[in-house]
Formats: C-alpha cells, structure tokens, sequence
C-alpha cells in the first residue's frame, strides 16, 4: 500500500468535519452506527463519500491501516464494497484476505462485488470456501450465488444452493424467495418455482412479478393471466413490471381483444404514463399486425426514450412499412435524441426486406461515422443487406473486416453466396468457417445442401446430409425436404425417394411438391401423378406449386392428356387461378406434343401478358417439331423484348437449319455477329474423388487434355463404326463441315465424361452436370457412349435429367 501524499493527507483531515456536520450517518447504510466508535464511523463516512475514485479509497485504506482499525469487521466490508465498486477485486480480495473468520457481512460483500463485476465463477468458488470453512451465510450470500448460477446457466448447483438456504432456515426471506422464483423459471422449472411461491410467508409485488414473468417468458400465458387475478384477489396492487409482462402475453397470445383490455387494466391502475408499460404496448401492437394503434400510443408518450422509438421502428418494419420506419428515424435524428445499435439493426433489416441497396449504404454510412462498426450483430445484418440485395462484393468487405465473426454471421454470408449462384465459393467458406472452429447451426447446413443441389454435388450434399444427422437436424421438415430436392438433383432419385417414404417423416406440401418435381425432372411422370393423388388421398390441399411440378412433370414425359385434366382441374376442383408459371408449363406440354397450333390459341386467350417462357416453351416446341411459321412468329415476340438473348437467336437459327433454310441460318448468325453476341459457354461439372472438376467447351488446358483427347478420338472411331452420323445443326460458327465435328466433339459435356472414364473405376457411374441444355449431337453421343464403354451416365442439364444405359435414355429422346 503506498502513503498517501501530501494532498490528499490534507484532503483527508479537512473533510471530515465538513461532512459530519452536514450528513447524519443513517444515510450511509440502513445499519445504526452510533455504537461504533467514533474513528470507525469517521472512515465509513469517508468511504461513503469519496470512493469515486481509486486514489481516493487507497489513501482512505491506508489512514485505516495508519489507525490500526484494519481488522474491523464492518469497516472492512465497505472498503471491499469501494474496491469492488471501482473494479478492483484484486484489492477488494486482499482487504478480505486480511480478516481470518469472516462473518457473512463480510463475505456478501466480496460475493457482491464479484458479481456485479461478471465474475460468477469467482462468486461461487467464494461461497463454497464459506462452507468448507464453515464461516456461515445468511439468505443474502444465497442470493447472490444463486445469481450466478443463472449467469452461469448451472440448475445443478443452483439446487444445491437452494437446499443449503432451505437447510440453514435462510429461505424465508422474501428477497431470496424471489430469487429463488427467477432461477427456477429460468430454467423451466415451473412447479418448483410454484412451490416456493406457495411456501413464502410474505409476497411483495416483486415475488408476484417473479412468477408471472416466468410463466410469460416460458409461454404459459393462461398461468400468467390466473396469477395475475390471484394477486388481484391477494389485494396486491400491479407495479409497472406486472403490466409489462400481461402486455407481453398478450402479444404472445396473437390476441388482440386480451391485449385492448390489458391496455384499459394500465390505465385504471394509473400505469397510463409509464414509459415502459408504453413501450410494451406499442410492441404488443406491432407484433398484432395494429400499427396505427402503435403509433396513436407511441404519439401520446409524455416522455419518450429511445428504446420506445426503437420499438417502434421495429414494429414498422416487421409489418413491411419500411419507408414509415425511415420517416419515424429521420424525427427521431431530428429531436437530437441519437440512435443506437438497435436503431439501425432494424432499418438494415428493413432495406433486406425491400431490397433498398441505396439506404442500406447511407445507413452503413451512419454505421461508419458513429464507429459501430465493431458490432457484430450490426456487422451481420449489413452482410446480410448487401448478400439480399446481390450486392456480394459490399457483403464480403464487410464481412472480412469483421474482427468477430459468429455463426449467424459466416451463415448470412453464406447464403448470400448461395442464393447469388456462387455455390462452389459459399462450400469453399463453409472450409473456412469450419477452420476457424465455428460450428454450423441449422441454417448453415441447408443452405449448404441447396449449393449442393445447384451445383448437382452428390458427394457432397452426402456429407453436409452426414453433418445435419450428427447434429440432429436431419429430422425437421424442411431440412428433410431440402435433402430430398438435393438427392433429385444430383440424380439419385431413389435416395430422395427413401427419405420421402420414411415412416417417421411428417411430410408437409412442399416436401411433396419436391418429390413430384423430383420425379418430373427424371422423366418419371405417372410416379409424379400417382404421388399427387396419394396426397389429396391424405387430405392435403395442393398449392400453386404443386401444379407447376405436376403440370412440368407431364411435359417432360408427354402426359399431354393427364397434365390437360390437371389443368383445368387446378381452378375447378382447388379454386387455383393459373399463373404465368402454369402457362409456360401448360404450353411447354403441348408444343413439345406437337400441338403447336393449340398452345398458340392457348396463348392467345392467356388473360395476362404473355411472359418470355411461354414463348420459349413454344419456340422450343417448333424446333422439335420443325414448325417455322409459328417459331418465327415466336422468336420475333422474343427478340422485340430482349434483342441480346443468344439462346432465342440460336433456337432459330436451329429451326432454319432443321428446314435446310441455309440462307436464313446464315443471316441469323450475321444478325448475332453484328450484335457482338455469343453463345454462353456451356458448362460441365463432374466430381472425382472429393473434387468438383468443371469443363469448358472448347478448352484444352486442362491438365489431362491429352488424355481425355486420346479417349475422344478412340470413341469417335468406336461410334462411327456403330453407324454413328454427326448432327452439326447446332453449330452456329461459318466453317467447314470438319471443322464443325470437331468442335463438336470439344462440346463440355463429352469433355467430362472423358475425364470421368479416366479416373473412375470400370463400369462404375458417370454422373455430370451442366449449365445448359444438351444439343442433340451430344445426346446421341452420349447414349452410344454409354452402350460401348458399358457404364450409366446420368447428365443433368438446364431442363432435367437424362439417364444413359445402354444406347437408351430416359427422356426417350423427348426433351
Ligand atoms: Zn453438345
Ligand atoms: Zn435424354
């Protein structure tokens, strides 16, 4: 302990009398110090007084030690309470280290001070030296561990704590009693908590507002609300905190009748000008969907706090009145009051909501300028802004300056690389976040297995399936669905299959609208109706998805019959009015039948503006079935609502060809050349071992082109003997009809299956996945591929799957 210096020795002896002539000493504690002698009650005015700041109390510590007063019991405990309020238990537990039986005054200062400074741990191990030394406590050391077990969230040792109080008769006090309320609501504990509600002899208000918070906070909300008529008929008179917590219930309870009486209990209580029963109103009557109710409160505020305004800006945006909520944060920036982390978490999450990119940066502005820019749960939110608003190069600047980063916010990012088509760099983050030993909830491994689905990565989508059971979540109706689509997706129809018709699975629509479109897109179109019909069988009502998947399943095994019933029954039988999307699969249906003519006047009496997909689907089905009058008309419409689609240009290009209109195929490919556009690459993925291989057409550097050119060149050889003739339809570039073959034969998808024979086992699968549809040419290839090297190939391309085996595909040639 260093002397105290001139100073403040001086300080030291001029104060006293000042302020003992102006403070009697009942005001220091509730305690009666006038039998203490009078140095003792000298210091513990001073301590009183002057334990603002450190100096002050270690120069007021050392005239005790000067005055050989140190080992006195009280006096110490308030010097631990002036350390331990400074946040200095260092020394606090030093002055307590002095005193060899320290008798629980004592102690429960030193256990306070290390709980009101976070320290549970150390407040636990105090206690628990008290009863090894056998030093005694009282209900209020009780109290105090027994906080810290709830910081701590350890129900074990807080029951033990409670039944050393019930053992040493301490737990009659009514503070402790309400203590004891709290931790066993807080951890679910109802009856317990009941119990010792029952047993206490005196109930304040507080003991009753224990218990009806708990059963709020637990959802009990009809307990709650009999408690509260109890405590009524007790004579006990509702504080504040009581109304808050019924004002919550009856948001809970989506009850808006309860909530307007509960509102009407406030005001005849005279709780109508409390800032905080005003605020859980205004909460209440955002969540019930009444925010014009909100606000008429929020206005008639007297004193408004910004946790009010928070509320209610929140309140706005959860009811989709994002630009109200701008208004009411440009007010509240107007009465100089300032904002907060909450403020602003609200509006970023508001502009998610609307995709607004422009407000979402002018708030990461205000973020910038007030340096909350190191709040993580802020710093997530605006990840999570930019990743919905597509804007990924915003996202991923925020997110790597974030020096914390936690699992919601590795998720955000996640997603956002997910839903903007960046699968492989969101699996390539999860490595990462994996890395730095974050652990993936729920959310995380979803959206990991829809990049699996997009990117058709079986072994992969296999592995986050392994994670998701680990962890339990495997079992929820969506994740169960999500893995459903993803097994469709990567081709193995049958696992998807499994999943769906296990017992314990609690289907919901969409988990049959994903086996139905899983169905469909394997070709298996009666698999799909007789799932259909199995679910009206169970009672459940279709949706307009369903309808989507059924009516796509149809057009991709051509049900033209089944999937024209299931139309017109869609607004018959389940007063479903068909939308574009039902269209576009309607006409797909029937020009892939060949009933161009038909999906034409269909299109006609469309009562909405025809989409782009309609006219694909019907230019699709002209080049099918070589129709170039309406594949003209068709392409015409197309062009005039976006001159830059290559697709449309080379499917007419294609239907010209099929005529042997070589004129017009050369005038389209003028057309696609002034216009500087080209075809999109295609795009082929295969997985060998535990990586994802992706092929250009095309390319040759990759390392093994020598190789896969070497298996071409010998298939080639092996397919023309077989009878094999090229189709070069499909290849728009004006060179010789060699030059045409060859650049079929660099087409991605055979690139693929090259490098697939290479490095799989004989006879084993092949399965690839590519970005647009495959021509026609490869489709012959393939199925002749798989006859001669005697393997099943499944391609997934931008419309479905083809499954290869043995000369024959699935699609029979219908796709
Ligand atoms: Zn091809
Ligand atoms: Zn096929």
């Amino acid at each position: 302990m260093p002397s105290p210096n001139l100073n403040t020795h001086n300080f030291l002896y001029k104060v006293p009398f000042k302020f003992l002539s102006l403070h009697s000493f009942s005001s220091i504690n509730n305690a009666n110090f006038n039998h203490l002698p009078l140095d003792i009650q000298r210091f513990l005015s001073l301590l009183h007084e002057f334990s603002n700041t450190l100096l002050s109390v270690k120069s007021i510590h050392a005239q005790i030690i000067t005055n050989s007063v140190s080992k006195h019991h009280f006096l110490s405990s308030n010097l631990v309470r002036s350390y331990s309020e400074l946040g200095c238990l260092g020394l606090a537990r030093k002055v307590f280290d002095k005193i060899p039986q320290p008798k629980p005054i004592l102690c429960n200062s030193m256990l306070n001070g290390y709980l009101r400074n976070q320290c549970y741990k150390e407040t636990i191990e105090l206690f628990e030296l008290m009863g090894a030394s056998d030093w005694g406590f009282d209900s209020y050391s009780c109290n105090f561990v027994l906080k810290a077990c709830m910081e701590l969230e350890d129900y074990e040792r807080g029951r033990e704590v409670i039944k050393r109080a019930a053992d040493h008769r301490v737990d009659g006090d009514k503070f402790l009693g309400s203590s004891m309320v709290n931790f066993f609501m807080k951890f679910g504990d109802f009856d317990s908590a009941r119990l010792v509600f029952n047993q206490m002899i005196s109930r304040d208000v507080v003991c009753w507002n224990s218990m009806i918070g708990g059963y709020v906070k637990g959802c009990y909300y009809v307990a709650a609300f009999d408690l509260f008529l109890e405590m009524i008929l007790c004579g006990v008179r509702p504080s504040a905190i009581t109304m808050v917590s019924l004002v919550q219930a009856c948001g809970g309870t989506r009850n808006l009748e309860l909530g307007k009486r509960v509102h009407g209990l406030v005001l005849v209580f005279g709780l109508g000008t409390d800032v905080l029963v005003h605020t859980a109103l205004i909460d209440m009557y955002s969540k019930l969907g009444e925010h014009e109710r909100a606000q008429s409160v929020f206005d008639i505020m007297p004193a408004k706090t910004l946790v009010s305004w928070n509320v209610i800006i929140s309140g706005y945006v959860q009811n989709c009145l994002v630009y109200e909520a701008f208004d009411l944060f440009q007010k509240l920036i107007l009465t100089g009051g300032g904002f907060d982390s909450g403020t602003i978490i609200s509006l970023l999450q508001g502009c998610a909501q609307v995709a607004d990119l422009e407000s979402g940066k002018v708030l990461h502005g205000y973020i910038f300028r007030k340096g909350l820019d190191i709040n993580v749960i802020l710093c997530t939110a605006l990840v999570d802004l930019y990743s919905k608003c597509g804007a990924l190069k915003e996202a991923t600047f925020v997110f790597d300056r974030m020096k914390n980063r936690n699992v919601i916010t590795w998720t955000a990012m996640l997603v956002g690389l997910a839903q903007n088509g960046h699968a492989e760099d969101a699996i390539r983050l999860f490595g990462k976040m994996q890395e730095e030993g974050v652990t993936a909830n729920s959310t995380t491994l979803v959206s990991l297995v829809h990049c699996c689905a997009h990117l058709g990565s079986l072994k992969k989508g296999r592995s986050v399936h392994a994670r998701l059971l680990r962890h339990g979540y495997a079992f929820d109706v969506v994740n169960r669905t999500a893995l459903i689509d993803m097994y469709a997706k990567c081709g193995n129809i049958n696992y998807a299959e499994r999943l769906f018709e296990d017992v314990s699975f609690l289907k919901d629509v969409i988990s049959w609208n994903s086996m139905i479109t899983g169905y469909g897109m394997h070709g298996q179109g009666h698999k799909a109706l007789d799932l259909y019909h199995r679910m009206l069988d169970e009672g459940l009502k279709p949706n307009k998805t369903t309808f989507v998947s059924l009516l796509s399943a149809c057009s991709h095994s051509g049900l033209v019959d089944q999937g024209r019933r299931l139309f017109l029954s869609m607004e018959s039988d389940h007063n479903i009015r068909a939308n574009e999307k039902h269209y576009a699969c309607y006409v797909d249906l029937l020009s892939r039948a060949g009933h161009i003519e038909e999906a034409e006047v269909l299109i006609n009496q469309m009562p909405f503006q025809s989409s782009r997909e309609v006219f694909e689907a019907l230019l699709n089905g002209c080049r099918m079935h070589k129709n170039i009058d309406i594949g003209i008309k068709a392409a015409d419409y197309l062009l005039s609502l976006d001159a830059t689609n290559p697709g449309i240009y080379i499917m007419l290009s294609n239907i010209y060809a099929e005529a042997r209109r070589w004129d017009a195929v050369d005038h389209i490919r003028g057309l696609m050349r002034g216009r500087g556009l080209k075809k999109t690459p295609g795009c082929s993925l295969i997985e060998v071992g535990k990586q994802l291989h992706a092929f250009f057409a095309g390319e040759d550097s990759h390392p093994n082109s020598v190789e896969i050119d070497r298996i071409l060149e010998n298939l080639k050889s092996e397919l023309e003997a077989l009878g094999y003739v090229p189709d070069t339809s499909c290849v728009l570039r004006d060179v010789d009809e060699a030059m045409k073959i060859k650049s079929l034969w660099r087409h991605s998808e055979r690139l693929a299956i090259a490098f697939g024979l290479l490095h799989t086992p004989a006879g084993s699968l092949i399965r690839i996945s590519k970005n647009l549809r495959v021509c026609g040419d490869c489709h012959t290839v393939t199925k002749y591929i798989s006859k001669v090297v005697k393997r099943e190939i499944i391609v997934r391309d931008a419309n479905r799957f083809h499954h290869f085996v043995d000369g024959k595909c699935s699609c029979n040639d219908y796709w």
